[in-house]
């Protein structure tokens, strides 16, 4: 049989990033990311067969966007795709996994947007279009939260009156659940242990960051929350903050629930701490040439990172390993090696070479020979989506095989 092709859609509010995921390959035939869309300088960036191609969508939307990508997916699989996988960051508690999307889960995605008001309205613009320019084919929503709903209602509650939970949803839901799946899975094939049978922490940095601690393949807990702006210090956002702050700076400064809103979420972080850059590359130059700002943020950020790894020990009944991943945890050893230093209680401890050897897509072991597993795992979300695409496919097809 030849191998299927689902093509890989994860929407911004101006951005369309997407991938033809193989299911037998790790690498993708085709990629991109059609970028400022709406604007009169919107563009489409792509990579086919090794080479990088750029095309001018003036004032292209969405749908127009997707329109172009048409031409490109058919060149790229002539034998066209099986389905779309849209990525979805929140699915409240509705969902534990994949959907193939019909107006039920449209509907639902949509009454939990207040939750994620950045993310959803914009995944369900690109779900829409999609529908419209790829009318024939099935579309499935994937979801950030959905790997985190096996976490214990311990983990998940905060400790709020009850209806908050029971009325409201106001409840712990995760993110990066995509990512923290993908690697923990990896991290378990690395290590030669059976997925069903291993214990992780994970720590996904990139301009998003959280942690995760992951048991015999499921989250049991995880340090983002109602929002993606709980836990650890990312690379706008402030992280962990008193929650009193929003009152104390309407009190003392007069600022409106906006203002604080935008600064903890755009102007904090990284960029908050060093005054420099939201930009790990840029902010480890500065460290290096003795820039106060990012020595402060990078750690603030390293030291803020071990924190919530410790304390998300908690859930593990024993540790197989550590994983690093995203932009960050691939790419610097610098970051993992500040973050260890604060984790010798553990025993962890790092094999230099090793650290430094694994950057630009290279992963691997770099612990210490007789210390505990840390690994780089590349993170690679758009296979992860294309392959809970496929299983909602492989399950639509017994449902209509037993009917
Ligand atoms: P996103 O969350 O948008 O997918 P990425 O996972 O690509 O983001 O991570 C982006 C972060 O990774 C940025 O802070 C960037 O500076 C950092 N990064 C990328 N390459 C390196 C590197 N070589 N060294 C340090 N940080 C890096």
């Amino acid at each position: 049989m030849p191998s299927r092709k689902i093509l890989v859609i994860n929407c911004g509010s101006a951005t369309i990033k997407f991938a033809l995921v193989d299911e037998h390959e790790e690498s993708f035939a085709l990629r991109g990311i059609a970028d400022r869309l709406g604007e009169p300088d919107a563009v489409l960036h792509w990579q086919h067969a090794g080479e990088r191609h750029e095309q001018p969508i003036p004032g292209a939307d969405h749908g127009a966007a997707l329109a172009r990508l048409l031409p490109l997916v058919q060149e790229a699989s002539p034998g066209g795709v099986q389905a779309i996988g849209h990525r979805v960051v929140h699915g409240g508690e509705r969902f534990t996994r994949a959907r193939r999307i019909d107006a039920e889960v449209l509907a639902a995605i949509r009454a939990v947007a207040p939750m994620a008001p950045l993310h959803n309205p914009a995944n369900l613009l690109g779900i829409e279009a999609a529908m419209a320019v790829y009318p024939e084919l099935p579309q499935v929503a994937v979801f950030d939260t959905a790997f985190h709903q096996t976490l214990p209602e311990h983990a998940f509650r905060y400790a709020l009156p009850d209806a908050l939970y029971r009325e409201h949803g106001v409840r712990r839901y995760g993110f990066h659940g995509t990512s923290h799946h993908y690697v923990s899975q990896r991290a378990a094939e690395l290590a030669g242990l059976p997925v069903e049978d291993s214990c992780w922490l994970s720590a996904h940095l990139g301009n998003g960051c959280s942690t995760c601690a992951i048991v015999n393949g499921r989250s049991r807990d995880t340090s983002m929350g109602l929002t993606p702006l709980e836990g650890v210090v990312m690379g706008t956002r402030s992280g962990d903050v008193d929650p009193n702050l929003h009152s104390h700076l309407a009190r003392t400064l007069g600022w409106p629930l906006e203002q604080t809103e935008r600064m903890l979420n755009h102007e904090s972080g990284l960029l908050g701490l060093s005054g420099l850059s939201n930009d790990m590359r840029t902010l480890q130059q500065a460290h290096d040439q003795g820039h106060p700002g990012a020595i402060l943020a990078i750690e603030v950020f390293c030291y803020r990172l071990a924190k919530s790894l410790a304390a998300l020990s908690c859930a593990l009944p024993r540790l197989d390993g550590l994983i690093f991943t995203g932009g960050i945890g691939e790419n610097s050893p610098l970051i993992r090696s500040k973050t260890l230093a604060h984790l010798r209680l553990f025993d962890l401890a790092l094999d230099e070479a090793a650290n430094a050897r694994c950057v630009n897509g290279v992963g691997g072991a770099i612990h210490a020979p007789g210390h505990p597993r840390v690994l780089v795992v590349p993170t690679n979300e758009e296979r992860q989506i294309a392959l809970e695409t496929l299983e909602v496919l492989d399950a639509c097809a017994i449902r209509a095989d037993v009917r």
